[in-house]
């Protein structure tokens, strides 16, 4: 049974101070408290991974990731950020394919698959996000757009190499980000169902051991349940791990 894996995406949120009291919070709550089958893992803005890793340095089952990269060693990318760079300011994992960056920076799912790919290779954990519209839902598209994004995202995946331990799925339904509109238990097991199926199609060796996290309003009062539910291994917050006291009642809700 891989470790259950608790991510809180602060997005474009806190200043490098305001970051680092965050995470010093989140250390002095949970270093005693983290269940011993989980992991916590803070995806903080670029400017302050370094001071925030530095916060977590040491702490077991305790990572920081980045919220995105540009999928090259190095080079005349202005304005991006290599994965070199960011394991050099103590990063261990990284997402791709957020809801956000597909629709707001207008991401493709080619590109999406070019970071997975180069991101695993550079040796971070990736976690590819993926989702459906409101749109799409009601159009009866969830199961079609689920199955292309993870398809079209893992495509340049090297399926005899990779394990469990590097790479993670999050499923955030588009509707539910940010909206307090969480999906319903219901809608969370079917759509991870898919999820799964098509990880144990692509995957035939590891399929069934990746993880498959939850995001879309997770708040400290609805954790618990959507962490019991089948295939969730995790969740994935935003909003509500923006404070130490809703991350960290998260981080422990059973
Ligand atoms: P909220 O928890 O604020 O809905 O955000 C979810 C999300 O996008 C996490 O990546």
């Amino acid at each position: 049974q891989p470790r259950t894996l608790i991510a809180g995406n602060w997005k474009m949120y806190k200043t490098e101070g305001q970051a680092v009291e965050l995470a010093a919070g989140l250390v002095a709550g949970l270093a005693d408290a983290l269940p011993p089958e989980r992991e916590l893992l803070i995806l903080p803005p670029f400017t302050a991974l370094k001071t925030v890793s530095e916060k977590l340095r040491g702490r077991e089952r305790m990572f920081v990731g980045a919220q995105n990269f540009y999928p090259s060693e190095e080079g005349a990318y202005t304005g991006e950020i290599a994965p070199s760079m960011l394991a050099d300011a103590g990063c261990t994992h990284a997402l791709a394919g957020h809801s956000e960056r597909r629709h707001v920076i207008k991401e493709s799912d080619r590109f999406i698959a070019q970071k997975v790919a180069f991101g695993l290779q550079a040796g971070l954990h990736m976690i590819l996000c993926i989702g459906e519209t409101l749109d799409q839902r009601t159009h009866g598209s969830m199961e079609n757009v689920v199955k292309g994004q993870l398809r079209l995202g893992l495509a340049q995946v090297n399926k005899e190499t990779v394990t469990p331990e590097q790479l993670t799925i999050a499923y955030e339904p588009v509707w539910a980000i940010g909206t307090g509109e969480t999906a319903e238990p219901e809608d969370i097991l079917s759509a991870h169902a898919v999820v799964r199926k098509t990880l144990e199609e692509h995957f035939p060796h590891c399929g069934n051991g990746i993880r498959i996290l939850y995001g879309g309003s997770v708040k400290a009062d609805n954790a618990a349940a959507i962490l019991g539910l089948d295939n969730v291994n995790g969740v994935l917050v935003g909003g509500a791990s923006l404070q130490v006291e809703s991350f960290t009642a998260i981080a422990t809700a059973d």
